[in-house]
């Protein structure tokens, strides 16, 4: 008689056991998605204080993430406004040891998530820290933690292996997540101009279909001009990006050579460019 009492209950508690296994299952993963973003974010600003940015400020609903580095660590973006003709891909932290890069461009994205009149009529995506394992390693540096510079990387024509030093290009070209990364941003948001910020090198150099007579030079020219920067436009290196969304994609590709990499100055440098970012999209190229 035992028998026959208990198949039942002994089957309604098997299912629960195997319906909270499973939920446990689901929202462990959430969970854990969670976790490994707040484990990012609490590094990053542990970081950004030992840089001396107090202005910082991280939420996870921000920030979108499908890849990871080597280092586990999120590659993150953010995009504000509608896809429309006018797309601007912002990209910081290329190279991990150019800090105001990556502050301007945290300091972007809370400037505009306040201000969204400023992009009513254009699309603005921010990535602004495209080699979180360069800039989190210690001491900071330039390539990744496979010891590629991921702007040497991308699958240009030209793009040839090279001597592992710090331009190290990688063991084949597209071979790191930062690299894809940064390719499926342009696949995804087809931006009509990208911004890739660097440092040290105080200029700004121009990869693209304008030439001297467009706009979008002249204006290049001006805002060089008012910023104390040289305009160049020459000289593209194998698998970099001005060389691969520039010149074979025919992309407007400029890439901000800010004038220091000390960490300190990037509020400085915020307040100077930002009206750039903001006016370069009103142009006619
Ligand atoms: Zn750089």
């Amino acid at each position: 008689m035992k028998g026959n009492k208990f198949p039942f209950p002994i089957a309604i508690f098997l299912l629960c056991l195997i319906s909270i296994t499973s939920m446990g299952a689901v929202s462990g993963g959430a969970q854990d998605k969670h976790g490994e973003f707040q484990k990012f974010a609490s590094e990053l600003k542990g970081h950004f204080g030992n840089l001396g940015w107090k202005d910082l400020v991280i939420d996870r609903p921000d920030w979108e993430y499908h890849r990871k580095t080597r280092g586990d660590r999120p590659l993150v973006f953010t995009a504000f406004g509608k896809s429309s003709e006018k797309v601007a891909l912002f990209l910081g932290g290329v190279h991990g040891d150019e800090s105001p890069s990556v502050y301007i461009l945290f300091r972007l994205a809370q400037f505009l998530k306040k201000n969204p009149k400023l992009y009513s009529n254009k699309m603005i995506v921010i990535a602004p820290l495209v080699n979180p394992d360069g800039f989190l390693s210690r001491p900071q540096k330039r390539t990744n933690s496979a010891g590629v510079d991921v702007n040497r990387n991308f699958p240009t024509k030209d793009w040839k292996q090279s001597r592992k030093d710090r331009y190290y290009s990688g063991p084949h070209a597209n071979s790191e997540n930062e690299t894809k990364f940064q390719i499926a941003l342009v696949n995804r948001f087809k931006p009509s101009h990208i911004i890739s910020i660097h440092s040290p090198l105080g200029c700004n150099d121009y990869d693209g279909p304008s030439s001297d007579l467009d706009s979008l030079v002249i204006w290049l020219k001006e805002v060089s001009k008012e910023n104390g920067l040289p305009f160049r436009r020459y000289q593209v290196f194998p698998g970099s990006l001005g060389n691969y969304a520039g010149m074979e994609r025919g992309i407007h590709t400029l890439t901000l050579e800010l004038p220091s990499s000390e960490p300190l100055k990037g509020p400085q440098y915020f307040d100077q460019f930002k009206r750039m970012f903001l006016d370069l999209l009103d142009l006619n190229p």
